[in-house]
């Protein structure tokens, strides 16, 4: 399976003779065994095999694969959330008294998650500009820094991280960069190819595509050295809840994932279910249709709105006026994704009567999913803020984000204009 588009369709699951075609789900908690013994040697990582789904399952196994074979990696974990993957990769490596430089265009989740959560938790995080110089970069770090990271295409800022910059600053300081790769999917940018080290995903956007079911992975390249940097001592060191085992000895290039299951899956269980694993695998098979048609619409949207006298900005990466127009066509040649934010003359009330004029677009909070919808931070998610709160933090008052859909772009963009008919 050498073309993406045929791992998409059937990667991760191989039938025997007889077998169903379509993966099935596994829908069950435990796994028999026939002794003890096998159990045993299970739990020593001496055999393999599922004995509870909080740690491996069949059917959540296979999207791993799937997902690990789309982004070229050794290794992939599910997790509940694109949330709960950040969580887990970042704890895999870091505890309290580490530190982490993070670009600050990142998804708002993400940036509470450093700001709020893991700070509470004793780790710091420094926050940089995602067009930061490698000096910048390396000014930032402290030798109790374990990882830099950013997202290929920030949601919803739609910066373009500078992949191979930020990884060399990384590897000349013996850290991995760590990458949230959600809005391009592996169909238009394998941050691996750039020298990124583990990819992080909200399988819940493009992945799954159809808004069924909120899910998130770890994948890992399999091609840091934890053994040589410094840094990572503790990552190295016996594990003596699994009597001394000591992780990159046990399984090489794949020490990672098996130590994020083996402890912070354990410990925490933000596991994928079953079913959404099937889920996911369903909006799998069509990722590589998908991606091109969200893109090539987000495209003709994106010229149309720029053309348009009533709008005032038109922010997104493919359009040539774009500062990321140049990053975007080194990394993402294929296009980079199917939002748009934008802006229209008459600011917050211009964009409050958009909102309420748009009919196949719908107000919601989702992106990346196959119908199109939009979403006004200053009337929804930001609405507690004032004007200069709202411009600090990035968001204009007249920001408007659209995910655009695979509907029939003419459709879309006929929406998009008779909403703004009436806005001024
Ligand atoms: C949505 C999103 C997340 C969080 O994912 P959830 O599945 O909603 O927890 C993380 N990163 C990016 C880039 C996202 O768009």
């Amino acid at each position: 399976m050498s073309h993406i588009n045929t791992k998409c369709v059937q990667e991760g699951y191989e039938p025997k003779s007889g077998e169903p075609r379509v993966l099935p789900i596994y829908q069950s908690t435990t796994f028999k065994y026939e002794d003890a013994e096998t159990l045993g040697d299970l739990f020593d990582f001496n055999a393999s095999g599922h004995f509870y789904t909080r740690l491996s399952n069949p059917t959540v196994e296979a999207v791993e694969k799937k997902i690990a074979a789309l982004e070229g990696g050794v290794g992939a974990m599910l997790c509940s959330s694109g949330q709960g993957a950040t969580t887990a990769a970042i704890l895999t490596v870091c505890s309290a008294g580490d530190h982490i430089v993070s670009s600050s265009s990142i998804y708002g989740g993400s940036f509470n998650l450093l700001n709020i959560t893991l700070r509470k938790l004793g780790i710091d995080t420094t926050f940089i500009a995602p067009d930061a110089k490698p000096e910048e970069i390396e000014a930032a770090i402290r030798p109790e820094t374990k990882l830099l990271f950013g997202e290929t295409v920030a949601n919803p800022a739609l910066t373009v991280l500078d992949i191979e910059v930020w990884a060399e600053v990384a590897h000349k300081n013996q850290m991995p960069l760590f990458v949230d790769n959600t809005f391009p999917s592996p169909v238009n940018c394998r941050p691996f190819e750039w020298g990124a080290d583990i990819v992080l995903h909200s399988t819940s956007k493009y992945m799954d595509g159809h808004a069924m079911a909120l899910g998130g992975c770890v994948v890992d390249s399999g091609k840091f050295d934890w053994t040589a940097s410094e840094r990572f001592k503790a990552f190295c060191s016996p594990d003596e809840s699994y009597h001394g085992l000591k992780y990159p000895e046990k399984f090489g290039a794949a020490a990672f994932i098996a130590k994020a299951r083996a402890q912070l899956m354990r410990d925490v269980g933000m596991m994928m279910s079953p079913m959404n694993a099937f889920l996911l695998n369903v909006g799998l098979e069509t990722l590589h249709l998908r991606m091109p048609a969200h893109c090539s619409n987000a495209q003709k949207v994106a010229e149309f709105l720029e053309s348009n006298p009533k709008i005032a900005w038109v922010n997104f990466p493919g359009l040539r006026s774009n500062k990321y127009y140049g990053l975007a066509e080194k990394y993402m040649p294929n296009g980079t994704c199917g939002v748009i934010s934008f802006g229209i003359k008459g600011g917050r009330a211009a964009a409050g009567k958009f909102m309420e004029s748009v009919k196949l677009a719908a107000p919601v909070i989702h992106v990346a999913d196959a119908r199109t919808c939009v979403l006004h931070p200053a009337s929804t998610t930001h609405r507690q803020l004032s004007d200069q709160q709202l411009i600090d933090c990035g968001v204009t008052p007249d920001l408007i984000r659209m995910s655009v859909g695979i509907e029939h772009v003419d459709d879309i963009i006929a929406d998009i204009s008779q909403a703004l008919e009436k806005c001024l």
